[in-house]
């Protein structure tokens, strides 16, 4: 799960850590209040203002803005909020930005990188930083990979005091700038395990004129697995900002990606998901999701999973793939029916069942007077899906 830059920020301050702060609002009418609330709390009369929205590269993509004076917060709040804010990581469509920060500006004298992911090779956590601040980290990590410096944690010891000084010393920070980093660096850690995160990235940190380090931006993803353990962290989740078609499998338990191609796939089990687009794109195709409808695929399931492909415009023509196992292939076939029935379909199906009465679903198909392509084995079905998709 991802959250936003102002919450993120809300969670760093929890855990001591200096914040670039400010006020997020969603309606122009709070503009000035907030404008007003930010120019005290913080003794400033100069401000940023920046789009909330689940993309990073906003600042490029002019959803970062600099103010010089309240009425200029003001403009920016208003231009800012119900944009459509294009960035390399929103895709060309971008994102309505229904959210937006007024924070106190900062004289900013150096930035920095720093971040916290799990290396799964190493199997342990790694802890990044790069003098290299507010570029991106792929694109230091490609022109100059020398400049990120890393420190593996040892499961069970935590971030060890002599390996948050060695990062603030690669950052070159001295005296008390390198104190506040150390202590930052650890609370930084401390806060990544103790809310199960997949990655914490403050890029920039910086260190103002007056010398002190602050997270001028802030980013937070969660493990899904493990946010059944913090309450306060899944109740930061903001649907608004995740694809609809997914929040709605989401509530059947369907476990749904959306990708590119046309050709939707329905099928059990997520290796056999796995291997259906794998084969689809061997046989010239592209998926237009990943599905797993799960072990206990019944009617219910199967109509509800067909109606989120077909909510999907791209899709040209569905393949079902599902291996009876648990499941049996007539209660599938039952299921399919049902729905192709009540759901007046406009794309061609390609149906692929084995296992389980696998004989008798294909019966009660052929019988069922619906409009089906029965296919044999993985690959014919795969076949006849790409080709289906590619005439419709
Ligand atoms: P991102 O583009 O989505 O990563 O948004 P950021 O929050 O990182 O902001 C983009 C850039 O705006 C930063 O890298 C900074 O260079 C600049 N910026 C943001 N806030 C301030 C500020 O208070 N003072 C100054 N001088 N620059 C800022
Ligand atoms: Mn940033």
């Amino acid at each position: 799960m991802k959250i936003h830059e102002y919450q993120a920020k809300e969670l760093l301050k929890s855990y001591g850590i200096p914040i670039q702060d400010g006020m997020t609002i969603d309606d122009p009418a709070q503009a000035e209040a907030a404008v007003a609330q930010v120019a005290q709390a913080y003794s400033t009369e100069q401000f940023v203002v920046k789009a909330q929205v689940h993309a990073g590269g906003r600042g490029r993509g002019g959803g970062v803005k600099f103010a010089a004076d309240r009425a200029s917060a003001l403009e920016h709040i208003e231009s800012i909020l119900g944009m459509t804010l294009v960035t390399h990581q929103t895709g060309a469509e971008g994102r309505l930005v229904k959210k937006v920060m007024v924070a106190q500006a900062l004289d900013i004298a150096q930035e920095f990188y720093a971040a916290i992911t799990l290396d799964r090779a190493r199997g342990m956590d790694v802890f990044m930083v790069s003098s290299e601040g507010g570029m991106e980290i792929e694109e230091v990590a490609r022109t100059a990979p020398e400049k990120i410096v890393k420190e593996w944690v040892v499961p069970g010891f935590g971030l060890r005091p002599f390996q948050a000084r060695h990062l603030a010393a690669a950052l070159g920070l001295e005296g008390n700038a390198a104190k506040q980093a150390v202590g930052m660096f650890q609370k930084l850690y401390a806060l990544y395990r103790a809310l199960d995160c997949s990655i914490v990235e403050i890029n920039p940190l910086v260190v103002t004129e007056q010398r002190e380090l602050v997270a001028l931006d802030a980013k937070i993803n969660f493990d899904d697995n493990a946010l059944y353990l913090h309450k306060d962290v899944a109740e930061m989740r903001d649907l608004d900002e995740e694809d609809p078609a997914e929040v709605e499998a989401g509530k059947f338990n369907l476990n749904y990606i959306k990708l590119d191609g046309n050709v939707g796939c329905m099928v059990n089990g997520a290796g056999l998901a796995m291997a259906t687009m794998d084969i689809i794109k061997q046989r010239g195709g592209s998926p237009a999701n990943f599905l797993d409808v799960g072990g206990g695929a019944n009617v219910e399931t199967v109509k509800n999973g067909f109606r989120i492909i077909l909510s999907d415009p791209n899709v040209k023509a569905v393949l079902i793939n599902i291996f009876g196992g648990i499941v049996r292939c007539d209660r599938i076939a039952n299921g399919i029916i049902e729905a192709v029935k009540e759901l007046n379909l406009n794309v061609p199906v390609v149906v692929r069942l084995a296992g389980t009465n696998a004989e008798v679903a294909k019966k009660l198909l052929a019988e069922s007077g619906v409009d089906l392509i029965s296919a044999d084995s993985f690959e014919d079905a795969a076949i006849k899906a790409v080709e289906a998709a590619g005439d419709s």
